[in-house]
């Protein structure tokens, strides 16, 4: 094994011990990929040294390769922009150079469960926003306000995988930030059933108005595999880590219909709830305005959760980007006569559903001194 070091944070939280981590980013030029660039650079924590993307992209410059299709809103990063965009199959030259990467690739199945286990095999903390590996017990699906003690996996997976400094984390599906979070601090009062429609963005399929025309003044039932996926992860989400992975809870039954609507960025979740012990509004806007994060992360939220007493909100366009887009938006709070509880939330799907949770885990993987650095 290469030599390597556990990497520590500064006591003031502010930097890392020896300086900053080495990263790549893997399907740079994508929607999640831009959103990356745009987060990690100028990061406390992460300096950016390679680029990835498909063969199509690679040799051009980044600013070349997102020519007519960076959709930020801002320059390209100056720094970034002239970086030569390398092949993701490069695995060699990448690995050499980095200790950590952000995997944000459209690629099958089989083609990323290969790619991904090869750089975590050697040596890189690898954090994927692709759903390959969000079924394998020995990966966390991390969502720091929610599970980051999933990160407790990393040892276990070390040993099965037999991975010495790399490591494999996942995001979770970015639907699901808008309720699993709301969730979390109500499952005191046992939470038996969730009923949620979900009203997707279109930046969530890696679209634009302009690459996505079909969508104008429209909307498509169907998103593909996408209420299996907003059904399953939050089980293993609130599930237990064993010994042989980690275990999904067994409840609450969750029934999801998802629709892609005409909406740039924000996925909006209609949610209606049944618990053992139902509690008052009173009780769950009380739980809502105290939960808090128990790590100081560079990326996280002041507050995760934001309740909105205005009976027309959460918006997309007014509210998807509280807190940098780190935040859930929550409103329409009932408790019904039937004693259903129903709430509408909204997250950013590209930002707190992919990018920026990405990052956010990873930064709490090195608040637990689990990433080494190699030297
Ligand atoms: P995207 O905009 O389509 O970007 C895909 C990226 O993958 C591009 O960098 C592309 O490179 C690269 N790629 C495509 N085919 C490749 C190949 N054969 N070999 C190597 N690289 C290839 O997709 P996205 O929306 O950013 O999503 C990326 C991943 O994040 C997906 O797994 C998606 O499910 C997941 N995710 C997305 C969201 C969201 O809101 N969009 C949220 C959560 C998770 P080129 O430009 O060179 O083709």
């Amino acid at each position: 094994m290469q030599a390597a070091e556990i990497v520590r944070i500064e006591e003031t939280g502010d930097s890392l011990r020896d300086g900053k981590l080495k990263v790549a980013i893997l399907g740079a030029t994508g929607m999640v990929g831009q959103q990356l660039v745009g987060l990690l650079n100028d990061h406390p924590w992460f300096e950016v040294v390679a680029i990835a993307a498909s063969a199509n992209s690679a040799g051009k410059s980044y600013a070349e390769a997102v020519q007519g299709r960076w959709a930020m809103g801002c320059d390209v990063p100056h720094d970034i922009a002239a970086m030569k965009v390398r092949d993701v199959q490069a695995v060699d030259e990448i690995a050499a150079l980095v200790d950590v990467a952000f995997c944000a690739l459209n690629l099958d199945r089989e083609a990323v469960l290969r790619l991904e286990h090869t750089y975590a095999a050697k040596g890189v903390w690898v954090t994927s926003n692709n759903s390959a590996y969000r079924p394998d017990p020995f990966v966390p699906m991390v969502i720091p306000a929610v599970n980051p003690h999933h990160l407790d996996m990393i040892p276990i997976q070390r040993k099965a995988r037999g991975y010495s400094t790399g490591a494999l984390i996942v995001k979770s599906n970015c639907s699901i930030q808008s309720y699993v979070i709301a969730l979390q601090p109500l499952r005191e009062f046992g939470i038996e059933r969730i009923n949620v429609h979900s009203e997707q963005a279109i930046s969530g399929a890696g679209k634009t108005f302009d690459t996505f025309p079909g969508i104008e003044r429209n909307l498509i039932p169907l998103i593909n595999g996408e209420e299996r996926k907003s059904e399953v992860e939050p089980l293993k989400i609130w599930g237990k880590v064993g010994a042989d992975g980690i275990v999904p809870a067994a409840g609450p039954k969750i029934r999801a219909k998802c629709v892609r609507v005409s909406v740039l960025h924000g996925h909006t979740a209609y949610v209606t709830v049944n618990f053992k012990s139902t509690p008052t509004a009173a009780q769950i806007l009380e739980r809502w305005e105290n939960y808090s994060m128990a790590d100081q992360l560079p990326s996280a939220p002041r507050k995760p959760i934001h309740y909105l007493t205005d009976p027309d909100r959460p918006q997309p366009v007014l509210d998807v980007m509280t807190e940098n887009g780190m935040a859930v938006s929550l409103g329409q709070l009932r408790v019904g006569d039937d004693e259903t509880v129903s709430f509408t939330g909204l997250s950013h799907n590209l930002i707190l559903g992919a990018a920026g949770g990405a990052v956010l885990a990873t930064e709490a993987a090195l608040a637990r001194q689990l990433v080494y650095r190699r030297i």
